[in-house]
């Protein structure tokens, strides 16, 4: 007897764009092909000769739009600045202006355009700052912002009121008296190093903050939110894993939005990383005409498990000044998440979020797989949308009595 054939989903051009989508290639030198292998393999060239001009885009990219070029020469201005390392550039197909690589970085005059419910910081991080640089807004863990610098400016960044210091914050972080609110607060578990990009900095210097943030007994754990191994993957070297290796545990958190940006290079980075015993997790955020797609999307979480990093959230927009042009519906979130739920592996499944306007935290968002609860029963529906019935455990009308405990070895046959 012949085995049932596996069941079949999407349309065969949903499967093809998906197999193209998991293709892994290299981001190459692109209008860099004079540079030797030397400086272009090197983190510092790359962040040395990043595109950060108008003269550069107009030479780079001819088929510039109107809208990209007014956000260009506003950017850095009042706006977040404009730069794109050489390697993450080359992933930009000059053909098409809705690249979803494209988007992510090259400015755009509609960031001028202010929603009323978009403000400067939309999750409330200034509200919940003890001391500048440190936010401290859940109960066991903290935010501990070391820069504001990045190796490329994202264009719906939650924090471009801080970074590329274009909107006149002035962020200096004190170290000393982000580190002295740590120590004197047991009740902080777990620090996130973010900013701006940690990974920015070099390995002594990084190696200083870390080691000093071990030395206080009460932290567990430790991560970092970099977006470097993607925008600058040559900055993974090999001292540095060896470096981070002595804080364990150690994690780290990349951000990646299309499955374009895992390039052979970022693969490589993140299996470094890997590699060091650093678990590594993924954070996405929706965005419109970027990855606000079923099939981008699946095939984003299932290319990042290929480079052993744990899609965690995705993550709905925030309402981040200047971002409506980029931000998709949350309904469309859902779409997206019911397409994943079921339909592929449970490690490739994040957590979509919103980050609470005004600081409530992240909420969970999911699609509804209760269609119906009451004292007896819970109706649920199952990722093909068939329902089921699940009966409810009774309520106890007494609490059970306590057993004494029994002799183990007893218990086990043992004398
Ligand atoms: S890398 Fe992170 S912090 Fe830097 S601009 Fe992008 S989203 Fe913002």
């Amino acid at each position: 007897m012949e085995s049932p054939l596996p069941p079949q989903e999407g349309s065969s051009e949903d499967q093809e764009r998906l197999a193209a989508l998991k293709v892994f290639q290299s981001a190459g030198k692109g209008s860099w092909a004079s540079v030797p292998d030397a400086e272009w393999n090197d983190w510092k060239w790359q962040l040395k000769n990043r595109v950060t001009r108008i003269e550069q885009l107009e030479r780079l990219l001819p088929s510039m739009t109107r809208e990209e070029r007014a956000g260009v020469l506003l950017a850095g201005e009042s706006k977040l600045a404009l730069a794109i390392t050489p390697s993450f550039f080359n992933l930009i197909d000059a053909s098409d202006d809705f690249c979803p690589i494209r988007r992510q970085v090259i400015p755009r005059v509609e960031e001028t355009n202010t929603a009323p419910w978009e403000t400067l910081d939309p999750v409330g991080e200034d509200d919940h700052s003890p001391v500048p640089g440190l936010v401290h807004r859940y109960p066991d863990r903290v935010l501990f912002l070391v820069t504001d610098r990045c190796a490329a400016y994202c264009r719906y960044c939650t924090r471009s009121r801080l970074v590329s210091n274009a909107s006149g914050y002035d962020f200096h972080p004190e170290f000393d008296r982000q580190i002295a609110y740590i120590a004197e607060h047991p009740e902080i578990r777990d620090v996130l190093l973010s900013g701006g990009d940690p990974l920015l900095f070099n390995d002594e210097k990084l190696e200083y903050l870390l080691g000093r943030l071990r030395t206080i007994p009460h932290i567990e754990f430790l991560r970092i939110g970099s977006r470097v191994p993607i925008f600058l993957p040559q900055r993974i070297t090999p001292e540095l894993c060896a470096m981070l290796r002595q804080f364990h545990p150690l994690f780290v958190s990349v951000h990646t939005n299309h499955p374009r940006e895992l390039t052979t290079e970022v693969r490589e980075a993140l299996g470094r990383l890997a590699d060091a015993g650093i678990p590594l997790g993924n954070q996405s955020v929706l965005l419109r005409h970027v990855n606000d797609e079923p099939v981008v999307m699946k095939a984003l979480v299932q290319k990042l498990l290929l480079c052993r990093v744990r899609p965690y959230y995705i993550y709905q927009c925030d309402l981040i000044a200047g971002s409506a042009h980029l931000r998709s519906t949350v309904s469309r979130g859902l779409e997206i998440m019911d397409s994943l739920r079921g339909h592929t592996t449970g490690y490739a499944v994040p957590q979509y979020v919103i980050d609470a306007p005004g600081g409530g935290g992240k909420i969970p968002v999911n699609p509804g797989y209760i269609l119906r609860k009451s004292a007896t029963k819970v109706i649920l529906r199952n990722f093909e949308g068939k329902v089921f019935e699940y009966p409810e455990a009774p309520e106890l009308a007494a609490p059970v009595p306590m057993r004494p405990l029994c002799d183990s070895s007893a218990a086990l046959g043992k004398d």
